[in-house]
């Protein structure tokens, strides 16, 4: 092969994968094996001491689910990538390396709602805090980072709102001060963002969304763009300084742009334990073949659903980033310009009543707490994703009672409007 840099649409089948070097299986297998033989005792004890990459047990590698992460890495453009068992665990396992009890992480107000819940409530039980900013307020997110901050955590298009953060200027505050910007990539995927290319340091996917596509399995990843520079200060010691339980091996001296990767594998999977099954990577796999063809449908259909809800009387405003009429438009063309997804909420004039029929009386859109999948799917954020949170706190996230939530999918356009027309009446 020539040395130009291959196209998204390629790489999206081939990337990581090659035929099966025992069978010739052109399609990647399910290696659906706990543990795999050691060659003989030194062998075995190289892999222990991370001295040669290769297989040992299923909970930290296992080869259907290394295909899997070498083609989100490569898509993301990034170093190394880890999978896990969910979204949710591939934004514990970013932040694992880099907390510590008493740090901080300075997230988005406009976060999934589950995400929120994570980062209010259930990392105090490790002593971690989040401190939650509107992060289109630039000096707020600057304002916020202290001497205790470890990293700072945003999405790419905020889940419910429909905005598009300016991964841009996020990156400059957080290059300024030192600490890595966790990008959730989840919701525009690498086809339509590539975070790194906007300064990002890591990137975290729930796979189970637009990458698998189908609404079949759970799963999540961290990408490592391999560019920060974790021996720069004495911040992220699990990272520069001697780790214990590997003879005082220290991990990005050892392994470089590697480092957060195999940290992941060898400390993160090893004793989190929150391992991606081969099962549910080879589903994700098959979903990541046709993503750009996927997307593309999204957003086309999107643009032509957010056009004529924006003109219904019955509708008070529609949070489509790609409109001409929203204030993100100038962003979506920086940072997303092949598209603003295809998730975003509509606000309704019948407030909380209109908002609890429409959803009732759908046909076509399933009424589910997902996203991202081929069909389409509709939630009312405020009686369920965000129902934990205070009015204020659904408000600042975009999930306010009279606002639905659209996700939507890959059908007929036509037919999509002509469900949302009948349920709206
Ligand atoms: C779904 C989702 C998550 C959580 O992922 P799970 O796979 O459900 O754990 C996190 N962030 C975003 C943006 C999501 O859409």
């Amino acid at each position: 092969m020539s040395d130009t840099p291959l196209g998204f649409d390629t790489l999206q089948i081939h990337a990581g994968s090659a035929p099966d070097p025992a069978t010739g299986a052109r399609q990647t297998p399910i290696y659906q094996s706990t543990a795999f033989a050691f060659r003989d005792a030194d062998h075995a004890a190289k892999l222990f001491n991370l001295q040669e990459v290769g297989y040992i047990y299923s909970r930290l590698t296992n080869p259907t689910v290394a295909v899997l992460q070498e083609r989100i890495a490569t898509l993301e453009g990034g170093a190394g990538a880890v999978c896990c068992s969910s979204g949710h665990a591939a934004q514990i396992m970013a932040l694992f390396p880099l907390m510590a009890p008493g740090r901080n992480v300075v997230a988005s107000t406009r976060l999934y709602g589950g995400t929120l819940t994570q980062f209010s409530q259930t990392i105090k039980r490790f002593g971690w805090e989040a401190k939650f900013v509107d992060f289109d307020d630039t000096d707020a997110v600057a304002a916020a980072i202290d001497d205790d901050t470890r990293a700072v955590f945003c999405e790419t298009i905020a889940n419910p709102g429909g905005v598009v953060t300016d991964l841009d200027t996020i990156s400059a505050v957080t290059k300024a001060a030192g600490v890595p910007l966790i990008v959730d990539n989840t919701t525009a995927t690498p086809y339509l963002c590539r975070p790194f290319d906007h300064g990002a340091s890591l990137v975290v996917h729930s796979t189970t969304k637009y990458l698998t596509g189908n609404g079949t399995v759970t799963g999540g990843c961290v990408v490592d763009s391999g560019t920060f520079d974790w021996s720069a200060s004495d911040k992220f010691p699990s990272l520069s300084a001697p780790e214990p339980a590997y003879h005082g091996m220290k991990f990005h001296e050892t392994f470089g742009a590697l480092a957060f990767t195999f940290h992941g594998i060898a400390v993160g999977l090893r004793d989190l334990g929150m391992t991606m099954n081969p099962q549910a990577a080879h589903y994700t796999l098959m979903g990541i073949e046709t993503l750009s063809l996927r997307m593309q449908r999204h957003v086309e259909n999107a643009e032509e659903i957010a056009n004529w809800l924006e003109t219904d009387p019955r509708v008070e405003s529609v949070g489509w980033a790609g409109l001409a009429s929203s204030p993100y438009k100038d962003r979506v063309a920086r940072i997303c310009p092949k598209g603003a997804g295809a998730l975003f909420t509509v606000a309704l004039k019948g407030g909380y009543e209109a908002c609890v029929k429409t959803v009732d009386g759908l046909k076509i859109f399933s009424h589910v707490a997902n996203l991202g999948d081929a069909r389409s799917l509709i939630i009312h954020p405020a009686s369920t994703t965000h129902r934990q949170l205070t009015e204020d706190q659904q408000v600042a996230a975009g999930a306010a009672p009279n606002v639905v939530r659209l996700s939507i999918g890959i059908e007929d356009a036509a037919d999509l409007i002509a469900d949302l027309d009948q349920a709206m009446a």
